[in-house]
């Protein structure tokens, strides 16, 4: 089984997927947690030159680009052999960011993206995408916050958020036989209880 976290930032999806992997774990289920982009050490490799560094360091093609040959290398790498040996895999974030941020909020041609799914995942598709949906504003003002935090430049428009937000949205309504929104605007236990109950009822947990 392959499940993904996707959604803007600061909506809690790191927080949820680590409580989703233990209750999954505890249901005696074997389990791969990983993240995009990134999950393999080539692709943190190429997650650094694309997270580091000016927001126009990279166009948003190229940037497709860099993002899908670290996918496949996630994919060649941890993915696919997890999946192959009967784990269920967690990842946060995945194709569906690419189509959101590369495409939707930074402009790259859907068809590009279209067409790179379909030589690059092959048949690795999530069996269920969840989708937390967050208002931007809050969700930026928390990722700006945390420790650490990757934030890009170009991430502090507004109106990128908007488009990110509305991207995902349309995916969740294309899709909805894989997708689920989550609404992400709640407590932890509160988000933590929809995430649970729509797994179980998608996936027969
Ligand atoms: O979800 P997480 O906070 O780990 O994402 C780190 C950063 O990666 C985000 O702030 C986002 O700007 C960036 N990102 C991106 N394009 C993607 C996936 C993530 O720009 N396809």
């Amino acid at each position: 089984r392959f499940i993904t976290f996707e959604g803007g930032e600061g909506a809690g999806k790191s927080t949820q997927l680590k409580r989703l992997v233990a209750r999954l774990e505890a249901e005696g289920r074997q389990v791969v947690a990983t993240r995009e982009p990134g999950g393999s050490p080539g692709a943190e490799s190429i997650r650094e030159l694309v997270l580091n560094g000016a927001a126009d360091r990279w166009s948003p093609v190229t940037e497709t680009l860099l993002m899908y040959a670290a996918r496949r290398d996630h994919i060649e790498r941890v993915i696919r052999p997890a999946i192959d040996r009967g784990a269920w895999v967690v990842c946060d974030r995945f194709a569906d960011s690419t189509r959101a941020y590369q495409g939707a909020a930074g402009g790259t041609d859907p068809a590009l993206i279209a067409a790179l799914e379909r030589f690059i995942l092959e048949d690795v598709r999530p069996d269920l995408t969840l989708i937390f949906d967050f208002p931007p504003e809050t969700g930026l003002a928390r990722a700006t916050a945390r420790p650490g935090a990757e934030m890009r430049f170009e991430s502090k428009v507004m109106a990128f958020h908007e488009r990110l937000r509305e991207g995902f949205l349309a995916i969740a309504q294309a899709e909805p036989e894989r997708c689920a929104v989550i609404d992400a605007d709640d407590t932890i236990e509160a988000v933590e209880a929809q995430v649970w109950s729509t797994v179980q009822a998608r996936l027969a947990v």
